[in-house]
């Protein structure tokens, strides 16, 4: 059961939430867990209920795991699947930014089981609002592998989509209302985006009946991702060059990051008529957000995004910070969300 009046600018998060002390060290992204065996799968089920009464409480509308089972967003849907040796490791360059070590595809790739299906089946049993269920995007997975087998990106990332596409359909089934793609890969590799990114996330999402979504940020915040933004001048244009063709996609809905951003909000306009989950919070400082300034985003934003299209978010996940961070920033965004609705409301 669940019920089906999303209100006005229905609030969520972008992706992950911090993680329990007793599950992985606190306040480390990819941080491995504490527990082993059946301890552990208990209590990342145990973390799953957790996350998602933080967000009951947090008031908002849209809920997730907060990924509370997945160790790191591509790799742990990775491990599942057969043709990529996690023991063959090369170092490569992840999104033209940093160098890590990643695992080898040496055959042809697939998915002899669902990933996160049970885990999503876990969530629906214990809410009855929307669920939203984040997956890898294809051009973001092939960035973080060593290719030994395919030597083509785009047949790669094809093979992805379409082992995705699996998975999402068992997602869809098991109640999840949307999907949504984590494509940070989308802010760098331009003109693939355009070539055959985009075919690659409608790929992922072909026949699906629920609602799509691909979030594309600037990263957590790490010193790797906050180095690069600094290099990027006073104007972030990057979803310029991806946006137009977007626009005519078929995905529903484009998470995107806004507040303490440098990208010009007008650049929404290029994709009007998409429904868009606007960050309106900065996942890479301890500094909460007032209302005013969740409030002031959402405004700015509400020039280009129609109301009933807008979505407040945050810029990414929130999986580095510490937890009492991470539920203060949760109350600014339904706080700042809340003074919006009073002022849309007032004025019909
Ligand atoms: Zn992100």
């Amino acid at each position: 059961m669940k019920t089906n009046t999303t209100p006005l600018l229905p609030t969520s998060t972008a992706g992950s939430l911090p993680k329990p002390a007793w599950l992985t060290q606190p306040e480390t992204l990819w941080s491995p867990w504490l527990l082993e065996g059946t301890r552990l799968i208990e209590g990342k089920q145990d973390a799953l209920s957790i996350s998602l009464g933080e967000q009951h409480q947090a008031g908002m509308d849209i809920v997730s795991d907060g990924e509370q089972t997945r160790q790191h967003f591509v790799t742990t849907f990775i491990e599942h699947l057969s043709g990529v040796d996690f023991n063959q490791r090369k170092t490569v360059k992840i999104r033209d930014r940093y160098d890590a070590s990643v695992p080898s595809v040496i055959g042809a790739v697939s998915r002899p089981t669902s990933v996160f299906v049970e885990d999503a089946k876990l969530l629906r049993k214990q809410t009855q609002k929307p669920i939203k269920w984040a997956l890898p995007g294809p051009m973001t997975m092939i960035d973080t592998l060593y290719d030994d087998h395919y030597h083509s990106r785009e047949k790669l990332a094809w093979e992805f989509a379409k082992i995705l596409n699996q998975e999402a359909k068992e997602l869809e089934a098991a109640g999840v209302d949307i999907i949504q793609f984590d494509e940070p890969a989308f802010n760098v590799f331009f003109d693939e985006v355009n070539d055959w990114g985009i075919a690659c996330l409608e790929k992922a999402i072909e026949g699906l009946k629920c609602e799509t979504a691909v979030h594309i940020c600037y990263g957590y915040g790490i010193k790797a991702n906050t180095d690069w933004k600094k290099t990027l001048g006073t104007e972030w244009r990057q979803y310029e060059a991806v946006f137009p063709k977007l626009q005519r996609s078929a995905i529903d809905i484009i998470s995107l990051e806004c507040h303490n951003s440098r990208v010009p909000l007008e650049l929404l306009e290029l994709i009007r008529g998409k429904k868009v989950m606007v960050g309106v919070i900065d996942v890479a400082t301890n500094v909460i957000e007032t209302p005013e300034e969740v409030a002031n985003t959402l405004r700015t934003a509400l020039n280009y995004v129609d109301a009933d299209k807008l979505y407040p978010s945050t810029n990414c996940g929130m999986a580095p910070l510490s937890r009492q961070v991470a539920r203060d920033k949760l109350n600014a965004l339904r706080a700042g969300t809340d003074i919006i609705r009073k002022e849309i409301l007032s004025r019909d």
